[in-house]
Parts: structure tokens; C-alpha cells; sequence
């Protein structure tokens, strides 16, 4: 077969069409019908164009063998049948030999294999780019730096047994040789809120599990932890162990993996004192004590546990134990002291808890960094993979969730953005005429979001900021006062009355429709989380700890350098990291891989329509296809269109003798294929019609 041939399993009908660009008629039924009839067929990759859709097929298939790596090495990316492999190696030999930095952007819901796919494409690109030692530990360090961040970022959860509790973003260096330098990690919003407390079947972190599983006698004792999870507070009962994981095991790989990143024996152990403190903080209880004036003061219950933590955290204990009873709020030049009662403490003790272990995950992704980072200043090529959770939409959705899809809003901008970019420029490139295409521009549901002025993240900060008592329902107000008019905003209270018999819209939410749907938040929650406050005792308290890694998580705790300035909030921080990633994205070439999860019963063999047909929507795949094909739905080299079609013409039977690009204009003319069906680019044919290049493969397998 030649090289350039377009491969027949893309235009295969019996198990399915490899490329939706190909697909007539273009309905969403005959799109999820083409998805189902590959799946069946497990073939869980199919192209819309250059985009992977891959479907997660929840059993392990033998396509990801060293053979395999192989085969789609250095090939074209039409020549073998869909593959993310083939997606990688376009993406490395285009960084490698073209000189343009890449970016893999992977979407999809959760437990659609957006890791997997991170990981496949890391370890294809790991096999294929360079070698010797010093190359080859490098690689092993990128790689082991996965396991490390998965066991404090992942967790069991209803939908994902292994579901990432973080967004990744990784540039993955490399010299111009294309052998790889090293690599920076960008972590994003880890969802510190499950360290205190966990959904109905869902599981802490993994790493408390398979610390307390996988450690020795010897270490449990120097960490003062007992093996048993039901003695953590913290830690749910109802699905404490996964069938098919392993805890211990996983702890050694983990360890294993540390060692191999770069990090010291005793750093490891400092880590896993903290992972401990953690793990104890939830047991420490509070008891009211009454005062003369009748307020309730608290008053640690069990002082055993405090005093445990204060050994492994080498802190006083009179020091925690009084931040765990007063708050000293510092305003200009005065210090006022108030108690907190119980339900203050333990929510002090619980934002602790959720500090302490955000602030370490952070730490830890630093560390890799310093581990990884390239030994260099020389200029660089960049291979990026983003591992992001997808759109959101559950049935009580709050800001962790207004948060996700205003990054998915951002991503889909970028993505239309960059999709038409990238056909513009073929069509500069090859001399044709652009053809103007509509597409519906998200841009006003990004404005609502994040404008400076009245945007809803601005306007939440401003009432967290804002004297005077304030609520989550007064954000609320606030909302319906500046955003009632806007087109995707809706909520009961909005000045136009319409929404006032609408049931479905409670009067503690507002719904936003997003590009993928409608979605409804509860504002519940909103200002705390948004907030995101740690009692000044308590990072003072943690400051003076006599234990190097801790005190170094809490600079803010540092008497001398008081700031009475509020630190960010955790939605303006959120903001100014997308924009970062945005125009970081920007300046590279996107490969784009978009996961489906064909059913929610973790299964493999089952397609839900229904299910997938959801996804297909909201990832905006039907728009994809469209924009896609929307001036020239087919194109290929005039090498590979001669080659393919020759047969049917007897000018161009079995040889012809000139420049390919003459033979395909003998041959179209010959077959009286209507001139506005095509266009000559400067290499490439450019076919307007599916059907047009079906009825050229229907000739073909008449002769
Ligand atoms: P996400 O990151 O999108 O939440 P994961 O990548 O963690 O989802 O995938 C969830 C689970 O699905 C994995 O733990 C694995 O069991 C299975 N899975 C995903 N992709 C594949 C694949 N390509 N082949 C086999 N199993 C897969
Ligand atoms: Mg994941």
C-alpha cells in the first residue's frame, strides 16, 4: 500500500466511518450510530478531522503495545486506522521537525479516560524521542512524577474509581534534536473540600489509604496512626477499600516513585508526617464550656490526639489548642480577641485540615518541578498536555462547579478560536479561498463570567470584600440587580419578571446557560469557598511549628510580615490562572482529544445513547464536524488522490507520466465530477462533498 494511500477503514462503513468529516448525512443520530458502530467493533478512537474522539472502553484492549508504537511511528496520520498514537506522533514529529510547540488538550466528563489518554500520549512520546541514559532518566522522572500526583490528587468517586480532584497541565520540554529536556507541571484547583468530608461512596484521597495500609509497623508508630481506617474521623466508611486496588501496594509504587522524582528520604518522611497530622486533626472534638455570660466556649475534648499532633508537628500545645478557641482579628492598630464556640472550632479545625493539604499537594507539584525542570537556559521546544475536568452539570452544583465550567467555557472559546485558525491557515497555506463560517461565539457566556466590572466572579468578590453583614443571599441579590438582562443569565428574582412562575428555579440559585446547557447553582457556599479564610491564629500557630516543611507552607503566618491586605480569593486566583493557561495555549499548535464515557456503570461492552449523546452535545462535536467541513470537507496530497484513483481513468491508467496534480485534473474531468466540487491547492485537493468522494470509492469498487 502506498504511503499516502487514504487507509479504507476511514471510509469502512461495515465497522464504521474513521473520519465524522466523512459522514452524510451529518445528523446527531447518524453520528452516535458511527460512534456505536466502532465501539461495538472496539474501535474506541474515531477522527473528526485532525480531533481524536476517543470512547472509554473500561477493559484493556491490546492497542497499546510496543508493535503498536511501531506501527504509527512516522506515519501519516490518514494511513493507519484512528489512534491517539497517531495523534502523538503527528504532534511530536511536527514539534520535532517543523519546530512548533504543541498542546494536547484533553476534555471530556469524569471517568471519560482524559488521564488515560494523558498518559498514553506521555508514554508513546517517552518511547519514540530520543535515548541513552541521561535521556532515558529523564523520561523516567516525567513519567513517575504521574503516580506521586495521582495518590495526593486522585480518588475514588461515584463516577471514576481513580478520578483526578485536580486540573494538570504539563510542558514537556525538549532540545532541538527532540530529545526531551525535562518538563514544568501546573496543578489547578485541587478539591481540598473532600479532605474533611466526602460524598455518599466516594473515598478520601488515596494516599491516607495506602498510608495507613502500606506502611510499617515501625513508621504507623513513628506517625502515631493506627492501621485501622475506622478509627479516622475523616475518612468514610461506606467504601474504605476498592475492589481491584491494591492500598499497600499502591503506597510502594508511590514511595518508589518519590525516589525515582528526586525527593530525599527525609522529605518523604516529613510528607507523610503531614499526610498523618491531617488524618488526626479529624479526630480532635470540641466540647462546649459555659461562661458567665452564657456564650458557649469550646474547649478541646480529648487533649490526647492535640497533643499528638503537636509532637509530630513539633507546635506547643498550648499554642494550637488557644488557636483553636479564640480568633484575633487585627484591624489599624488594634488587636481584638473573641472565643469561638464550637461550631467555630470545628469549622477552624476542618479549614485547617483543608489548608494544611492543599498547601502540601502545591509543595509537592513545586518539588517535582525542581526535580524535573530542564538543566538548561537554552531555547527550548514544548509539548504541553492538558488533563482537565470537563463541563459539570450535576444536580446540585455549587461554586467548585461554576468554577470547572467557566474553565470549560474558556477552553471551548480557545478551541473554536484556534480549530478555524488552523483551517484558515491551510487555506492560506494552499492558496484557496476562505469561505466564511458561522459558529455561535461563547465569548458573551465568558463575559457574564469573568468581566472586571460586572462579571459574576467580580461581583462575588466584591461582596466578600464588603463590610457589613454578607451572605451568600445578598450575592445572590446583587445578581439579580446587575446580570437580570443578560441573555444567559437567569434567576426567580431577575428585574423581568419572567422567571417568577418558573418552579424549576429556586429562590436560593441562579442558572447560567452555558454553551454545553443550562446549569443551576445553589449560591449556598459561594462566599465561604470563595473566601476560603484561615484564621490568622491558625497560620501563625502553624508558622511556629519546629518542622521545616510546615512552616515553609505558611509564610502568612509570620508575625513580621503581617499583611492586612486580604489575600486573593480562590475565585480571582482561579481566574488569573486560566488566563495564563489560555495565552500559553495560544502561542502553540492544539491537538485535540475529546473522551466520551459511554456508560456510568464503570462497564465495559455497554453504549448508552442517551449518555453519549449528552457528551456529544456539550462538547460541541456536531459543531465540530461542521466548521470542519463547512468549506472543503475533504482534503488530500494529489500523490495520494492519483494513487488511490487512477484506476478509473484511462489517461491516468496504470501510469501517469506528468505531475501528480495534472493527473488528478485528467481524472476528475474525466469522471465529469462538477468543477465547483473541488479546488486545486498548492499540494492538496480540496473535495467540498462527502458524497463526492464516496461515489469515487463506490466506482472503485465496481472495476
Ligand atoms: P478521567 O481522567 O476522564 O476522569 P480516567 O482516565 O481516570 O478518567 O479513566 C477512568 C478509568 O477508565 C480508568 O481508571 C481505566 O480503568 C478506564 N480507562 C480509561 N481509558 C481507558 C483505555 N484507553 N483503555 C482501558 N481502560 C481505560
Ligand atoms: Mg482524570
Amino acid at each position: 500500500m502506498s504511503k499516502m494511500e487514504v487507509k479504507t477503514s476511514l471510509l469502512d462503513n461495515m465497522i464504521g466511518l474513521g473520519d465524522m468529516v466523512l459522514l452524510e448525512p451529518l445528523t446527531e443520530e447518524s453520528f452516535i450510530e458511527n460512534l456505536r458502530k466502532r465501539f461495538d467493533h472496539s474501535e474506541i478512537y474515531t477522527y473528526i478531522g485532525s480531533v481524536v474522539i476517543s470512547i472509554n472502553p473500561y477493559r484493556s484492549l491490546p492497542i497499546y503495545t510496543p508493535d503498536k508504537v511501531e506501527e504509527y511511528r512516522n506515519r501519516n496520520f490518514y494511513e493507519l486506522s484512528p489512534h491517539i498514537y497517531a495523534l502523538a506522533d503527528e504532534a511530536y514529529r511536527s514539534l520535532r521537525d517543523q519546530d512548533k510547540d504543541q498542546c494536547i488538550l484533553i476534555t471530556g466528563e469524569s471517568g471519560a479516560g482524559k488521564t488515560e489518554a494523558s498518559k498514553l500520549v506521555m508514554s508513546y512520546v517517552a518511547a519514540v524521542c530520543g535515548k541513552g541514559a541521561e535521556v532515558n532518566q529523564v523520561k523516567e522522572q516525567l513519567l513517575q512524577s504521574n503516580p506521586v500526583l495521582e495518590a495526593f490528587g486522585n480518588a475514588k468517586t461515584v463516577r471514576n474509581d481513580n478520578s483526578s480532584r485536580f486540573g494538570k497541565y504539563m510542558d514537556v520540554e525538549f532540545d532541538f534534536k527532540g530529545d526531551p529536556l525535562g518538563g514544568v507541571i501546573s496543578n489547578y484547583l485541587l478539591e481540598k473540600s473532600r479532605v474533611v468530608k466526602q460524598p455518599r461512596g466516594e473515598r478520601n484521597f488515596h494516599i491516607f489509604y495506602q498510608l495507613l495500609s502500606g506502611a510499617s509497623e515501625d513508621m504507623l508508630k513513628k506517625l502515631k496512626l493506627e492501621r485501622d481506617f475506622s478509627k479516622y474521623n475523616y475518612l468514610s466508611l461506606d467504601s474504605a477499600t476498592v475492589t481491584g486496588v491494591d492500598d499497600a501496594a499502591s503506597f510502594r509504587t508511590v514511595r518508589n516513585a518519590m525516589q525515582i522524582v528526586g525527593f530525599m528520604d527525609d522529605e518523604t518522611q516529613s510528607v507523610l508526617e503531614l499526610v498523618g497530622a491531617v488524618l488526626k486533626l479529624g479526630n480532635i472534638e470540641f466540647k462546649p464550656e459555659s461562661r458567665v455570660n452564657d456564650m458557649d466556649e469550646s474547649r478541646v475534648k480529648d487533649k490526647n490526639e492535640l497533643k499528638e499532633i503537636c509532637e509530630l508537628l513539633g507546635i506547643e500545645q498550648s499554642v494550637l489548642e488557644r488557636a483553636f478557641s479564640f480568633r484575633t482579628v487585627e484591624a489599624k492598630q488594634e488587636k481584638v480577641s473573641t472565643t469561638l464556640n464550637v461550631a467555630q472550632a470545628y469549622y477552624a479545625r476542618d479549614a485547617l485540615a483543608k489548608n494544611l493539604y492543599s498547601r502540601l499537594f502545591t509543595w509537592l507539584v513545586n518539588r517535582i518541578n525542581e526535580s524535573i525542570k530542564a538543566q538548561t537556559k537554552k531555547r527550548k521546544k514544548v509539548m504541553g498536555v492538558l488533563d482537565i475536568y470537563g463541563f459539570e452539570i450535576f444536580e446540585e452544583n455549587s461554586f467548585e462547579q461554576f468554577i470547572i465550567n467557566y474553565c470549560n467555557e474558556k477552553l471551548q472559546q480557545i478551541f473554536i478560536e484556534l480549530t478555524l485558525r488552523e483551517e484558515q491557515e491551510e487555506y492560506i497555506r494552499e492558496g484557496i479561498e476562505w469561505t466564511h463560517i458561522e459558529y455561535f461565539n461563547n465569548s458573551v457566556i465568558c463575559d457574564l463570567i469573568e468581566n472586571n466590572t460586572n462579571g459574576i466572579m467580580a461581583m462575588l468578590d466584591e461582596e466578600c470584600l464588603r463590610p457589613g453583614t454578607v451572605t451568600d443571599s445578598t450575592f445572590l441579590e446583587k445578581l439579580n440587580q446587575i446580570c437580570a438582562d443578560h441573555q444567559h443569565f437567569e434567576s426567580r428574582m431577575s428585574k423581568s419578571s419572567k422567571f417568577l412562575n418558573d418552579h424549576s428555579l429556586p429562590h436560593n440559585c441562579f442558572r447560567i446557560q452555558h454553551y454545553a446547557g443550562k446549569v443551576l447553582y445553589h449560591v449556598e457556599g459561594f462566599m465561604d469557598k470563595n473566601n476560603d479564610l484561615l484564621y490568622r491564629d491558625l497560620s501563625q500557630a502553624m508558622w511556629k511549628a519546629n518542622h521545616s516543611l510546615i512552616k515553609s507552607l505558611f509564610p502568612d503566618g509570620n508575625p513580621a510580615k503581617i499583611n492586612l491586605k486580604r489575600p486573593p480569593t480562590a475565585g480571582s486566583q482561579f481566574k488569573t490562572s486560566v488566563a495564563t493557561l489560555m495565552k500559553n495555549l495560544q502561542t502553540k499548535n492544539p491537538n485535540y482529544i475529546r473522551c466520551i464515557k459511554p456508560n456510568d456503570q464503570k462497564a465495559s461492552h455497554i453504549f448508552t445513547d442517551s449518555l453519549v449523546c449528552h457528551q456529544v452535545r456539550y462538547l460541541g462535536l456536531m459543531e465540530n464536524v461542521r466548521v470542519r467541513r463547512a468549506g472543503y470537507a475533504f482534503r488530500q496530497p494529489y500523490e495520494a488522490c492519483l494513487e488511490r484513483y487512477k484506476m478509473l481513468c484511462k489517461q491516468t491508467w496504470p501510469h501517469w507520466r506528468g505531475q501528480a496534480r495534472d493527473g488528478v485534473e485528467v481524472l476528475l474531468k474525466d469522471l465529469q465530477i462538477p468543477a465547483e466540487e473541488y479546488s486545486y491547492g498548492r499540494s492538496k485537493i480540496f473535495i467540498r462533498n462527502p458524497r463526492t468522494l464516496f461515489s469515487l470509492e463506490e466506482q472503485r469498487k465496481r472495476r
